[in-house]
């Protein structure tokens, strides 16, 4: 059997690694053509060793000189955001998009054009730019595939029948770290207890996403853009056991589901092997799983995050674009002890608040990457000022 050739973007992260796990599984299926990372490039430079692939890229270009000088001299090195535009240059049959945030997107669209398949994980990229993305992947012939755990059961849901014969979704939440806290404890909530999902283990951003269920806000967006649904046929259920990972209702009133343990093995894996559906060694699921599953449905009025997020679809244009960025800004100061834990929402509501009416023009045609861009980085800045200036 001919090996598929794959690049992972984002080698060196959660899915990343959840993605070379798998790859040492099937060492005789694929070949690594690239691997990237932002900064850790020991963790790199070991991955080259083991997986030997054609090229790298670090994004952080201060890191150019030394992963170059240690890098064995058979791999290409690159570096910045334009190494990651090179390293999409490198043709493969299946690409992991696994970056997080916005700093993806570029890489993600170049890769569009040089590979079949794009299994991806990265979120930001899809909340942004959903209808580019699906667009140039739609013109470049590349078949995209959610491994975001929920998108990924209703992609699986979905195969071979017509949205058009969907009544609505559900995205299941776990709740996160900090179900049912009340506001007072809530308020003290630190990052390290923020980092710490009771069930998934994940990178730190999708982590503290999911304390604020901005998780579950992106995710609805990400399903309006994949699979072309308005937001009142999209519902979250909080789902504490991570056993259920999406739900279809359909218009026969059939209720379709996809169960798994709370692994991004599955997903990961069912991209790789996609079309097919192969055997594999991760521990499968059982009957005894299934025991004492329990759903509760949300409102959207318990969750800001939600609220906006359900907002940022129906205004559309550029909304998406500012709830991304400036979550992505809010985490990290969170993260950094600059803001506590319920200023995070508070900074995305101020920036979509601010700069939404001011900033935003409604799209007669589809935004480009520069316009984007551009509005990304305004919501970063506004968002930077909110945090450095304080409420
Ligand atoms: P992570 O922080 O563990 O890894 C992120 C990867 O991106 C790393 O390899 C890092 O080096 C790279 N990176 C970070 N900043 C970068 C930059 N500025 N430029 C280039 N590369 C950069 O994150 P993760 O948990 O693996 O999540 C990755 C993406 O997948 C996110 O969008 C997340 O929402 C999504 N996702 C993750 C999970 C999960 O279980 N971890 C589940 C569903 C979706
Ligand atoms: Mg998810």
């Amino acid at each position: 059997m001919k090996k598929k050739s794959i690049s992972i973007f984002g080698a060196t992260g959660s899915v990343g690694s959840s993605t070379l796990n798998l790859l040492r599984q099937r060492k005789d299926e694929f070949d690594v053509v690239a691997m990237t990372c932002n900064s850790n490039i020991d963790l790199l430079l070991e991955l080259s060793k083991e997986f030997n692939p054609k090229a790298i890229a670090v994004a952080d270009e201060n890191l150019y000189l030394d992963l170059k000088k240690r890098v064995d001299k058979n791999i290409e090195c690159f570096a910045g955001s334009e190494g990651l535009r090179e390293i999409s240059c490198y043709s493969s049959d299946i690409v992991i998009a696994s970056i997080v945030g916005l700093a993806g997107l570029e890489s993600l669209l170049d890769s569009v054009k040089n590979t079949s398949v794009i299994a991806i994980a990265n979120k930001e990229c899809i909340v942004a730019a959903g209808p580019l993305v699906v667009s140039q992947a739609k013109k470049h012939n590349c078949q995209i595939i959610p491994i975001d755990s929920e998108h990924n059961a209703i992609f699986q849901i979905l195969d071979g029948k017509s949205i058009k014969d969907v009544e609505k979704i559900y995205l299941t939440a776990s709740g996160g770290p900090f179900y049912k806290f009340s506001h007072s404890q809530l308020k003290k909530v630190t990052p390290a207890q923020a980092v710490k999902h009771p069930v998934w283990s994940m990178g730190k951003k999708i982590s503290v996403d999911s304390a604020t269920l901005m998780n579950k806000g992106l995710e609805i967006i990400e399903a309006h853009h994949l699979f072309g649904l308005d937001n009142n046929r999209i519902e979250v259920i909080v789902h504490r056991q991570s056993i259920i990972h999406g739900l279809a209702l359909m218009k026969n009133g059939a209720l379709l589901g996809y169960f798994g343990k709370p692994s991004m093995l599955n997903p990961i894996d069912h991209a790789l092997a996609w079309p097919l559906c192969k055997d594999n060694n991760i521990d499968p699921i059982t009957i005894e799983d299934l025991n004492n599953l329990t759903v509760e449905s949300v409102s959207d009025d318990d969750y800001r995050s939600l609220f906006l997020s359900r907002f940022a679809i129906e205004k559309g244009g550029f909304y998406p674009v500012y709830l991304s960025a400036s979550n992505e800004i809010a985490v990290n100061a969170f993260l950094k002890n600059k803001i506590m834990f319920l200023d995070i929402i508070r900074v995305v509501e101020k920036v979509i608040d601010e700069i939404g009416h001011s900033g935003n023009k409604s799209l007669e045609t589809m935004a480009s990457l520069q316009e984007i861009i551009m509005a990304d980085g305004e919501a970063r800045i506004k968002a930077s000022e909110i945090i450095k200036l304080g409420f």
